[in-house]
Order: structure tokens, then C-alpha cells, then sequence
């Protein structure tokens, strides 16, 4: 399989960035200032790498349809490689998430882009609606979170905030001649995940829900559930499509996670399992009255460390193992 590094998994834990993002060969890439790293996945369809989230970005007669902003310090660079491959404006940047590395070039690349909705369009909105700039669309409780007036995150500013959000499970689209689907899932990273499925494309942007760098973080505090997050992976298996009968085309539906590799249908499904396999062990240990400092001593993920796991930094091991631990306790309540 292309897609995947394979049997060079250990390898390429060893290789740069730019080696395990693009381990498909035989697709475009190019550098950019600021260590920013291009991808063309499909004739309209580019993944930009490094700063921060993976931005994936959709071009056609429409304008520009962006999936996660990056990180703040990134937009001016983020902006320029875009302009490097399209001269037509932004029109909306879609956040898969909260979290600072997926929105904080929202209001940047917003202000850069072009409203869809000009006076005179017939839908009865203002000149000035959204100041001209790019609609920002998102779940609603990614609004709530960046909205909130203070917490444990620095607050966004208001024009970073999304200008519109959803709650129901779809919100479509049909934007540069293709349906564009977001997905609510409503319990997997956070509260407030959303999947973004380009059909013809037929790319796949899962955002945190998927993270080929590390076990998938589970922020229990803001509304993340174990159970949440496999039903959000089956969800991004079940909209993926492998190449079956012709493996050897190498062709399929492409899964772009939050961090790390462009991804195929069974890279998903082997994250899926062994994040299923991990939280068996924990129910097991759980359902033997096993305290969580037991559990931890029993190694739970073992055999998956070397892949996904860290012992320091900001998602470690342990940090994982007492998330599904927490999810599965609050559960039995
Ligand atoms: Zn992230």
C-alpha cells in the first residue's frame, strides 16, 4: 500500500516529518518558506503540512474551501502558499475542532478570503456582511468553546470566532462542483468534532477524531467519550472506500488526520482496533476493581507505545490510558 509507510513503520519513525507526512509516493510536493509543506492529493485538492493541523484545501471555480486554519503564527505563510496555488479568494474555512493549532488562523485567513454572500445576491444580506471576508462554519460547540470568556485556553478574539455554526448530525454544501459534507460528531475528540467528507474527491478530513503521531487524545473534560471516539472512527471507515478489487491500483478514498500521514480506509481501520483492543483491556481491568494506578502498572496500550506513545509532552501514555478510564467509569454511572 502506498499510502501507508508499511513494513518501514519503524523506519519511518525515525525519518523527518516531511518523510512520514508524505509517504505516499509519486504525489506533488513542494517546500515553502517557513517550513511549510504542500501536497497535491488530487487534481483540485492540496494538503498543506506544518503548521500545526494539516490544512486541507479545496480550489475551484468557486473560490477556495479551507479545512482547519493552523496554528496562529502560521497564517501569513499559510496564506502565501495558498496564493501560490490559486489566485481565486477563500470563501470558507471549515474547523474540524477548538483547539488553538486548528482555528488560530481562522481570523487571518478569513480576512484574506471573500465572502460568498454579496449584496445583490439575492439572499438579502448586507455589503458589509462579514466585513467581506470568508465565512468561518463550524459546530456549535466549537463556537461555545472559543467564545467562552475565560477557561483553562486564552480566548479568541471575535473575528476568529465561527460565523456559522450547526448542531444537527449533516451540514452540506455543494461548493467547486461537489457536495461537501460535515459530520457532528458529538462525543469523540471533544464535544465538538466535525468530519468533513468531500465527495467527489473523495477525500476524507477527520480531524483530531484521527492522529497518525500519537493514541487519539481524548479530552474528557470537554465532553471527549472512548465510545464516542470509535463510533467517529467507524464513521470515517464506513465513509471510506479501499482499492478493492484492484489492490495493486493503489487508488481509494483518502483520510486526512488531524497530524501526521495522508491515510487510506485501513489505516483507519487499525487505528480503530487498537484503540478497541486498549479499551477492552481497561474495561477488563475496571470490571476486576482495579484502581487506575493498577491499571496504569498493567501497561494497557502495551504494544502500541512505540507507535503512538510518549512519555512526556503534552498526550502521554499514561494521559491516554486514564482517559478511557474516566470515560469507561463515567459510563457505569
Ligand atoms: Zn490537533
Amino acid at each position: 500500500m502506498i499510502f501507508r509507510v508499511g513494513s518501514g513503520i519503524a523506519i519511518a519513525a525515525a525519518l523527518l516529518l516531511a518523510v512520514t507526512v508524505f509517504g505516499k509516493a509519486g504525489r506533488q510536493s513542494g517546500s515553502n518558506p517557513d517550513g511549510l509543506e504542500v501536497l497535491q492529493l488530487r487534481p483540485n485538492f492540496y494538503m498543506i503540512a506544518g503548521a500545526g493541523a494539516n490544512i486541507s484545501v479545496q480550489v475551484g471555480d468557486d473560490g477556495v474551501v479551507i479545512v482547519d486554519a493552523g496554528a496562529a503564527s502560521k497564517a501569513d505563510s499559510v496564506i502565501a502558499a495558498i496564493k501560490k496555488i490559486t489566485s481565486r479568494p477563500i470563501r470558507y474555512v471549515i474547523d474540524t475542532g477548538a483547539d488553538a493549532d486548528h482555528v488560530g488562523g481562522n481570523a487571518a485567513l478569513a480576512k484574506a478570503g471573500q465572502t460568498l454572500f454579496v449584496a445583490g445576491g439575492g439572499i438579502g444580506l448586507p455589503a458589509d456582511f462579514l466585513a467581506g471576508g470568508a465565512s468561518i462554519l463550524a459546530v456549535e460547540n466549537v463556537l461555545r468553546r472559543m467564545s467562552a470568556p475565560t477557561g483553562k485556553t486564552a480566548a479568541f478574539p471575535v473575528d476568529a470566532w465561527p460565523t456559522e455554526t450547526f448542531q444537527q448530525p449533516r451540514k452540506y454544501m455543494y461548493l467547486n462542483g461537489e457536495g461537501i459534507e460535515v459530520l457532528y460528531q458529538p462525543a469523540a475528540h471533544t464535544d465538538g468534532d466535525g468530519i468533513v467528507f468531500f465527495r467527489r474527491s473523495d477525500v476524507v478530513v477527520a480531524g483530531d477524531i484521527f492522529d497518525t503521531t500519537r493514541f487519539p487524545v481524548i479530552d474528557v473534560a470537554k465532553g471527549g467519550t472512548v465510545e464516542g471516539e470509535i463510533a467517529a472512527l467507524n464513521r470515517l471507515v464506513d465513509l471510506a472506500i479501499p482499492s478493492v478489487p484492484i489492490v495493486s491500483r493503489e487508488e481509494g478514498t483518502l483520510v486526512i488526520p488531524g497530524h501526521g500521514r495522508v491515510c487510506d480506509q485501513l489505516d483507519v481501520v487499525e487505528y480503530r482496533d487498537m484503540l478497541m483492543i486498549i479499551r477492552d483491556r481497561i474495561r477488563d481491568l475496571i470490571k476486576a476493581g482495579r484502581t487506575l494506578e493498577q491499571i496504569k502498572e498493567t501497561s494497557p496500550a502495551r504494544g502500541y507505545t512505540r507507535r503512538y506513545g510518549s512519555d512526556r509532552g503534552a498526550w502521554t501514555t499514561n494521559d491516554f490510558v486514564e482517559a478511557v478510564y474516566r470515560s469507561l467509569a463515567q459510563e457505569k454511572r
